[in-house]
């Protein structure tokens, strides 16, 4: 292993020199001199619970590791230089960064050179240096490294701010694929656990616990996450749990393993927002799934669970709940909380108050009624025929759809609607004018029928499928 050296103070903090600039000495330069939403290298902007920014200098102790995950760039399959840093050389690197405020935090991690505990013996030492010689009591996510045994664990506790084992995948089958050396209960599952020990003790320490995961690498579904984030946050209420898509690494075994979209892990995202902040329970969560177990890639999971839910909706945007209100595609925590507020002192009549609210008008068109507003029933059963054309294409593509791209998917979604112009929304035939909410029904209105009215038959003319779909395929909010 080579150690970094100088190289990690050119390459961190002089981000100027990898310009081709000349670099400023280090005394001379200003504060703020590397913009805080511009960080250079090393350097990871990360968002807090109250919405505001912070900088972490985020690096790897060492990127040499004895493991053989068949995902990881870092395993002792890639034949490649390795380096690390000194303990004291870290410290030292992270007070430099610290005293110009290009950062805040340190978040820490590392490949396993040795063992687990060693490891992470060592990025305790580094955290030690900073905490006590440079006297640094701000954030610190501490790594712990698979395997690390329990006294380790526990002065890990003691230094750091939040702490992570990454567990990779989501139950011992998985991990039997991904690697033959790591131990999915001994190695991932216990240091987990007694982190959650420390943490509900009586020892001041870490107060959070998170965990990533590798999403695709051992075909695992996303029920199969679902199923484990739960568990993870029942259990021991981690903070997050963090996706990150399989990438086919060069010389590991996963090499010709099709890599895993961008759009799969931003469902998960999703995902995990509808269960952590909107308060879905797993069994509606689980309505969004397909039958193989996994959330449509061209939906939201929320307007997707909202579809399976119709009959829920419309909902009274002046009478409805909170859970209800939650519920409705296009509505947040915070638009929510507005409108329940507003409709306190006066009845919402326009969507331009709705907007003002934050309402995300295009998704939640379909869903919310108030006086002025009643949906077509058409734009939810067009949304609907958009879903079943997922779905039918998900089924015909088996595992195979979620390594097509989004492009692919959108073609050929579009393509299949365009072929069949005249059924994709025939359930309208059926359909009846829906009334405008002044009268009870359009029976011997002078109103019915006039263009734009919503009691009309104007309001059941069916759509170009290409407009629909343009419409239900923008991405969410
Ligand atoms: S233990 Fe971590 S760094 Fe080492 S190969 Fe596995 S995933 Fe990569």
């Amino acid at each position: 292993m080579y150690h970094l050296g100088k190289m990690a103070t050119d390459d961190i903090i002089l981000p100027s020199a990898q310009a081709g600039q000349s670099p400023m000495p280090v005394k001379e330069r200003a504060p703020y001199s590397i913009p805080r939403n511009n960080p250079g290298p090393g350097v990871y902007r990360s968002r807090l619970p109250n919405g505001k920014f912070t900088n972490l200098m985020q690096v790897m102790f060492t990127d040499f590791c004895k493991m053989d995950c068949h995902f990881c760039p870092n395993s002792h399959w890639v034949p490649r230089k390795r380096y690390g840093f000194k303990v004291d050389e870290l410290a030292k690197t992270f007070n430099d960064l610290l005293e110009r405020q290009t950062v805040q935090g340190l978040f820490l991690s590392s490949g396993v050179a040795g063992t687990g505990s060693k490891t992470t013996e060592r990025m305790v030492k580094v955290v030690d240096l900073i905490r006590n010689k440079y006297k640094f009591d701000g954030y610190v996510h501490l790594k712990v490294m698979p395997g690390t045994e329990r006294d380790i664990v526990e002065a890990a506790h003691l230094l750091g701010t939040r702490l992570s084992v990454n567990l990779e995948t989501t139950t011992v089958e998985h991990m039997d694929k991904l690697s033959k050396m790591k131990h999915y209960q001994r190695d991932i599952m216990d240091p987990m656990a007694w982190i959650d020990e420390l943490k509900r003790g009586p020892t001041n320490g870490a107060i959070g616990q998170a965990t990533q995961l590798v999403v695709g690498a051992a075909d695992e579904t996303d029920l199969d996450i679902l199923n484990r984030m739960s568990q993870l946050y029942a259990d021991w209420e981690l903070k997050r749990v963090y996706f990150s898509p399989f990438r086919p690494v060069r010389y590991t075994p996963l090499e010709e393993h099709p890599a895993t979209p961008m759009q799969r892990t931003n469902r998960l995202y999703q995902l995990d927002w509808l269960k952590r902040v909107y308060k879905f329970s797993d069994n509606e969560i689980k309505l969004g799934f397909d039958k193989g177990g996994f959330l449509p890639l061209e939906l939201d999971p929320k307007q997707t669970i909202a579809l399976e839910n119709l009959d829920a909706f419309p909902v009274d945007i002046n009478t409805a709940n909170r859970d209800q209100l939650m519920r409705t595609p296009g509505l947040g925590p915070v638009s929510v909380e507005r409108i329940l507020n507003n409709r306190r002192r006066a009845k919402i009549t326009r969507w331009q108050e709705l907007t003002v609210m934050g309402v995300v008008q295009k998704w939640a068109w379909p869903f919310i009624t108030f006086p002025g507003h009643r949906p077509e029933p058409a734009k939810q059963l067009r949304l609907d025929s958009l879903l079943s054309q997922e779905r039918k294409t998900r089924s015909d593509g088996g595992i195979e759809h979620l390594t097509r791209n989004r492009a692919e998917v959108k073609r050929e979604t579009r393509a299949s609607i365009l072929a069949d112009p005249g059924e994709p929304f025939g359930t309208q035939t059926t359909l009846t004018p829906t009334p405008c909410g002044i009268r009870s029904n359009c029976d011997g209105c002078a109103l019915y029928n006039t263009p734009g009215h919503p009691g009309s038959s104007k309001g059941l003319v069916r759509y170009t499928p290409s407009r629909s779909f343009e419409k239900v395929a923008s991405p969410s909010p």
